[in-house]
């Protein structure tokens, strides 16, 4: 990789400057000074290391000092596996903030472990991470910082531990695709630890059926805009409080409902503006739903709104009024609502774990025509596929 750095001209030009203070000369100076437009942006962002004098890349992290510090540390401690020592080493010498980096952790750093679930190829604990995370580094004291307080008022550091099966038999392949989801997708991380996916198109798919975009249930890769459909899913399960199909066999059916454009529905009613932006993220068509950033606008524009009083519109505010009363009605009557929780029964055959997902000839993603083409019922080997209209969208 190579590194970005100033020269030791230009940093002498403006090492004195305020970066958060710039004035109009100084700022004309770094356009003419600095080309190069990522160096340009860290400097005006975050300004310069006080160790190495070039920009930093977060407000409290300098790449090349931080990858210096880690790599004297290196002889300090190993997993014992040299494909695990080699991929935590990556991630600590590329790291741009705190956030990027992975640490090695013994087993005796943990205390109170408490066994939570199984997972379809891990169970899962909590715990209680002892020493806390690397927040930065201490320039006084000559070593990392370490923070506790990762949420406020936990004087303690509190984490979830993934306990994967086989996980003495993890592969390179296996890193390789976790550090394929650091950075892009999330949900399609949950496969045995020791397979080595095929390098065909189409390649074995792991997952939990209700959350995984239909284009991925056949057999293509998770992407970003396939964990933006698994975002809407479990927004949709948020708002409701029932996990999606929950009441249906998890099977070829469902899976022939899904890629003809069935999704959630559930009688506890949710303000229509959050439904629109949940129905944007499961298209059937993934380059039609929202990017991120764009999700990010989206939901701030309702929160602002219910925010601050008086200065936006009151639709969202009138909305949750209204489903609040009809969510009231329909469930203080009828025993699903116990207290603060709702109470369902499961189908015995619904998978809540991550397993293989293998369904044979699945028809091309459609949206369905409009909500009532597709009943959502308990028994989905009902759906009538006559009334869909596959004749066009299937080649
Ligand atoms: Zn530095």
């Amino acid at each position: 990789m190579e590194e970005l750095m100033l020269s030791s001209e230009v940093i002498e030009q403006i090492k004195d400057f305020n970066y958060q203070k710039l004035t109009s000369e100084q700022s004309l100076l770094i356009d003419k000074l600095i080309l190069n437009e990522e160096l340009k942006n860290r400097f005006k962002w975050y300004g310069l290391c006080n160790e190495c004098k070039q920009p930093k890349t977060a407000y409290v992290w300098c790449q090349l000092c931080g990858a210096k510090h880690f790599q004297q540390n290196f002889k300090n401690w190993t997993s014992g596996n040299h494909e695990v020592d080699k991929f935590i080493q990556k991630t600590q010498l590329k790291a741009n903030n705190d956030r990027e980096i992975l640490e090695w952790i013994e087993y005796d750093r943990f205390e109170n472990v408490e066994y939570l679930t199984k997972g379809g190829f891990g169970t899962i604990y909590k715990a209680i991470w002892k020493d806390g995370c690397i927040e930065k580094w201490d320039t006084e004291n000559n070593q990392w910082k370490i923070s506790k307080n990762i949420v406020e008022r936990h004087e303690n550091f509190p984490v979830v531990l993934k306990c994967l099966h086989n996980s003495q038999n993890i592969t390179a392949e296996f890193l390789k695709e976790i550090e394929s989801h650091m950075v892009t997708s999330f949900f399609g991380f949950c496969r045995p630890a020791n397979v080595v996916p095929s390098q065909d198109e189409y390649k074995e798919i792991y997952g939990v059926l209700p959350y995984v975009a239909p284009e991925v249930v056949r057999g293509k890769e998770y992407t970003k805009e396939s964990d933006i459909y698994s975002f809407g899913i479990i927004a949709y399960e948020v708002c409701t409080g029932f996990p999606p199909y929950h009441d249906i066999a998890h099977n070829q059916f469902l899976a022939i409902g899904i890629c003809h454009g069935l999704r959630p529905k559930s009688n506890y009613k949710i303000p229509q503006l959050i439904l629109n932006i949940i129905s944007q993220c499961w298209d059937a068509d993934s380059l039609k739903r929202p990017k991120a950033n764009k999700l990010v606008d989206l939901l701030e524009d309702l929160y602002r709104s219910l925010r601050d009083h008086g200065t936006s519109n009151y639709e969202i505010k009138k909305q949750i009024e209204e489903v609040d009363k009809i969510n009231e009605k329909l469930f203080s009557s009828s025993l699903s609502h116990t207290g603060t929780s709702l109470s369902y029964t499961t189908n015995p055959q619904a998978v809540c774990t991550s397993r293989l997902l293998d369904f044979k000839n699945l028809p091309e993603p459609i949206n369905a025509i409009d909500d009532n083409s597709i009943e959502y019922s308990e028994s989905i080997e009902s759906i009538d596929f006559t009334k869909l209209n596959l004749g066009t969208h299937l080649n």
